[in-house]
Formats: C-alpha cells, sequence, structure tokens
C-alpha cells in the first residue's frame, strides 16, 4: 500500500490516499476545494476504483467534502460508532460545522469499531480508537508497514488536537498518545500540516512532552 499525502487547502484536512488494488480516500477537507482533490486523486487511481472513504472523526474541516467525493466516486462513507451513530440521527453538534458556517446533509455512514480491520489491497488496516480530540477520533494503523493515519490527535513537531470542542476530553487525548506511542510507528500522517516519514516516534515524542504540561 503507498500513502499519498494531498495538502489541507486553508483550514481544509489533508486528505490521504491508500493506493492499493482496493484504495480508501482518508478524509476529504472541508469541501471548498474538493475539485482539485478530486483532480489529484484521479491521476493516481481512477476514481470510481474507490470504495470507501475513511472519516478519521466528523469535524466538518473533515467531512465537509464528502458527499462530492462519495458522489464521484461511489464509495461508502466509514466513520467511528461513537459518531457514527449521532451523525446518522442528525445530531450535527459533534462536527461543530456551525464554527465554518455551513450545514451538512444527511450522511449515510457504516459505523467502525476498535480493532476492526479493513484491507487495502496487501495491507490490514486496522482501526485504533484514539478518542480525546473527539469522542470517534481514530487511527487507521499499517501495523506491518509501522505507519498510521492519525487523524487530528497528534500533529508533526510536538502539536496535538484541541480538547475544548464537544466532545472533546484532555485525559483522553494524553492516553490515545500515550497508546499511539506503544505502536513502534515509523511514519504518520495527521489530519493537518506536514507528515513524518521515518521519524513519527521523534514528533509523538514531543507532542507528549507538550501535552504532560498541558492542564
Ligand atoms: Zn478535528
Amino acid at each position: 500500500m503507498k500513502v499519498h499525502y494531498i495538502a489541507g487547502v486553508a483550514y481544509d484536512s489533508n486528505v490521504y490516499l491508500l493506493e492499493d488494488d482496493d484504495p480508501i480516500v482518508v478524509d476529504t477537507g472541508a469541501g471548498m476545494h474538493v475539485d482539485s482533490t478530486l483532480e489529484a486523486i484521479a491521476k493516481i487511481v481512477p476514481l470510481k476504483s474507490i470504495g470507501r472513504v475513511v472519516l478519521t472523526h466528523s469535524h466538518y474541516d473533515h467531512i465537509g467534502g464528502v458527499e462530492a467525493v462519495c458522489k464521484a466516486t461511489g464509495a461508502k462513507i466509514y466513520l467511528h460508532e461513537a459518531e457514527a451513530e449521532p451523525l446518522r440521527a442528525g445530531d450535527m453538534s459533534l462536527t461543530v460545522s456551525a464554527m465554518f458556517g455551513k450545514g451538512i446533509g444527511e450522511i449515510d455512514v457504516e459505523p467502525l469499531r476498535e480493532g476492526q480491520t479493513l484491507r487495502c489491497g496487501s495491507s490490514e488496516l486496522e482501526v485504533v480508537h484514539t478518542p480525546g480530540h473527539s469522542p470517534g477520533s481514530i487511527a487507521l494503523l499499517d501495523r506491518n508497514g509501522r505507519a498510521a493515519v492519525v487523524g487530528d490527535t497528534v500533529f508533526c513537531d510536538g502539536g496535538v488536537g484541541r480538547w475544548d470542542l464537544p466532545g472533546g476530553d484532555l485525559g483522553k487525548l494524553r492516553s490515545s498518545l500515550k497508546r499511539l506511542r506503544t505502536l513502534g510507528l515509523k511514519s504518520m500522517y495527521p489530519g493537518h500540516g506536514s507528515y513524518a516519514d521515518g521519524d513519527a516516534e521523534h514528533h509523538l515524542g514531543l507532542s507528549a512532552e507538550y501535552i504532560e504540561g498541558a492542564y
């Protein structure tokens, strides 16, 4: 499996294309630049080959583009059960979409559970529940490749996700970061900013130092 990084524009989240026989798109940005995202993806794989879009969590800057991506690809949407259920029920409070001055249509999502695996060609991706930034935040872990897409739980150069939004929890964020540090990651792909290729442990260590001092 090859990870392609499509950098987020402005407050869009990054988008990742996990390329293999059965490619997966992770996160979709806020939606304003979704056409250029789809163009970038189409240069790598045929859009119709994408059967799954996995959302690391349901904040608007990650899911605003999901409708357009699914329309272009026909993909199904996957999201951790802690956020899939409220979203299905029409509860938009966890998406903080009001913060972006946007609403979002009804979304049909498949719930993901801790430990569940998704196959992507030759790679197996494991759902690791990492609450704290939001209740249903996940990392998508390639254990053999020692790589993970980590959403907004942790960023490069010592950043961590906000814990003051609805459903956020500093204690849980600390525990999730601790857990990520036990995985022996070499590469990590966060929801914003740059990614770490080879030195993920260094970046995770910086974030841990920061969050232990936070209150
Ligand atoms: Zn977020």
